[in-house]
């Protein structure tokens, strides 16, 4: 089994060449910071709109070294944090057009890739989670019924039998299932997008750290860079930023993928369609039928190091391989003899309310696009979009959206931050054992735990 070494997205496709780093100090239009999805659909749109634009990209790694090369590629419409929060700030007419957003940006995603032929293993099934404990299910009832009263959710609640003839979750009680997801293979999206900015004419220097952003310049390890526009890009590492340490909390995700299961296991689990799977539990998991018939299946592993520190190569605890298999043969007894070839590790952003959000300050030239929690696949391109909108003064619809720069106050300083995230999984933890077990309601524990992060 290989453990971290980025993902196994990365594995399948070869570890990428490294391309040149920044050679001294530079001028451009537009600087960017970060080569995941957020950077690069970015670099796209912007030089698509205006060609002659000078743009790079500060990466420090490789394109795609991020949480974008290592996700569990679910391109889905969820909007980070949810709609509620919008309704209460902006109203429900805003908060229906982000949905109606989302929803338009999976196809916007897969369009691009046709495009610019970029074989990112993309197959749109929609989105499918399951309840299979008596509080799930109350809880997946109540949440069908809330989304059904929104307009571009399309979601369909399917009962048991329904719901197994899709996808075959053991002991599944009820599930959801609605159309506006595709599977992905992570890292082809952020390889293909990478050579798609490269052949636009922007340039990405890897290799190169930025240790600060401000006010029109980028200070790397390479070199200054001086530019009209600077665009935060960083993600999960942006508290290794100078001034920015509790901006985003950053929280390790982790996955494990297994070797490809024959045809006899997939004929018991069906999930013919692509679809990606998810469950009603507070610690969720996430899992997509790759391209090779792998499953591939994520949750939180350990979720947090001490003082924001962020993964290398996403090494993996081997705990979580059992903690992950365990779900796995739970949800499908057929696949208890199949091995796990691969264990890795990603980090995302978390801000403080759970909310993601894009935005340019005029006055700095800064711009920023990020907070995506475990749902960024998709807002990254109406990220990049809507930056690029930003700063060409167009006055979309993009830039009337809700998240555009909604501002959200900081972490509390360690060791507040440590205790109250390993106490939160704790809590989800402690709650979805009680509720497997066969507790009927949702349990309390969880409904504190969301209070006091912020979540509820
Ligand atoms: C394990 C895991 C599973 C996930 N599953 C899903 C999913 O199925 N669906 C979904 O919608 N979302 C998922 N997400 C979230 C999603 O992957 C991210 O929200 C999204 O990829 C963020 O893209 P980004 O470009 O903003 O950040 P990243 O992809 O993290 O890119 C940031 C880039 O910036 C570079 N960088 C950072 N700091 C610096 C610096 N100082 N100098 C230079 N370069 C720097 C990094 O090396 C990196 O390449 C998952 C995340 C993880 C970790």
């Amino acid at each position: 089994m290989i453990n971290g070494n980025v993902s196994h997205w990365w594995q399948q496709i070869g570890q990428p060449k490294l391309r040149s780093p920044l050679a001294g100090d530079l001028q451009l239009d537009v600087a960017i910071v970060g080569a995941g999805y957020t950077g690069l659909w970015t670099a796209y749109y912007l030089k698509q709109a205006q060609p002659d634009l000078r743009i790079a990209i500060i990466e420090q790694r490789h394109a795609g070294y991020g949480a974008s090369g290592r996700n569990g590629g679910w391109l889905t419409n969820a909007i980070t944090g949810g709609r509620e929060q919008y309704v209460a700030s902006h109203g429900r007419d805003a908060a229906e057009r982000q949905q109606r957003a989302m929803n338009e940006t999976v196809d916007e995603v897969i369009r691009v890739a046709a495009a610019e032929g970029i074989d990112a293993d993309i197959k749109k099934g929609g989105e499918f989670n399951v309840a299979y404990a008596p509080a799930q299910e109350k809880r997946i009832r109540e949440f069908a019924a809330a989304e059904q009263a929104w307009k571009y959710t399309d979601l369909e609640l399917l009962e048991a039998d329904e719901a197994m003839a899709k996808i075959n979750v053991a002991g599944t009680r009820a599930a959801v299932w609605h159309p506006h997801c595709a599977r992905i293979q992570p890292a082809k999206l952020a390889a293909g997008l990478a050579t798609a900015v490269e052949k636009l004419g922007v340039t990405i220097y890897e290799g190169t750290t930025a240790s600060e952003i401000s006010p029109h310049r980028v200070v790397t390890n390479r070199g200054t860079v001086s530019a009209e526009y600077v665009v935060r890009a960083t993600e999960g590492f942006t508290a290794n930023l100078k001034g920015l340490r509790r901006l985003w909390l950053p929280m390790n995700s982790s996955l494990i993928a297994t070797e490809p299961l024959p045809q006899s296991v997939w004929d018991s689990l069906h999930w013919n369609n692509g679809e990606v799977l998810g469950d009603f539990a507070h610690v969720y998991m996430y899992a997509q039928r790759t391209a090779d018939d792998r499953i591939a299946i994520g949750g939180r592993g350990v979720p947090y190091r001490y003082g924001s520190r962020t993964d290398t190569d996403g090494q993996t605890p081997i705990v979580t391989v059992d903690t992950l298999s365990e779900i796995m043969h739970r949800f499908f007894p057929a696949t208890r003899g199949a091995a796990v070839e691969h264990v890795w590790s990603g980090v995302l952003g978390v801000p403080r309310d759970w909310a993601a959000t894009v935005g340019l300050d005029h006055e700095t030239g800064i711009a920023w696009g990020g907070g995506y929690v475990g749902t960024g696949v998709t807002s990254t391109n109406l990220a990049g979009r809507t930056i690029t909108d930003l700063i060409l003064g167009n006055q979309s619809e993009l830039v009337t959206l809700p998240w555009v720069n909604h501002r959200v106050r900081k972490w509390e300083p360690e060791p507040l931050r440590w205790i109250a995230t390993k106490g939160l999984y704790t809590a989800y933890g402690m709650a979805d054992a009680a509720e497997y077990r066969g507790r009927p309601t949702t349990s309390p524990i969880a409904k504190i735990a969301d209070v006091i992060t912020g979540r509820a």
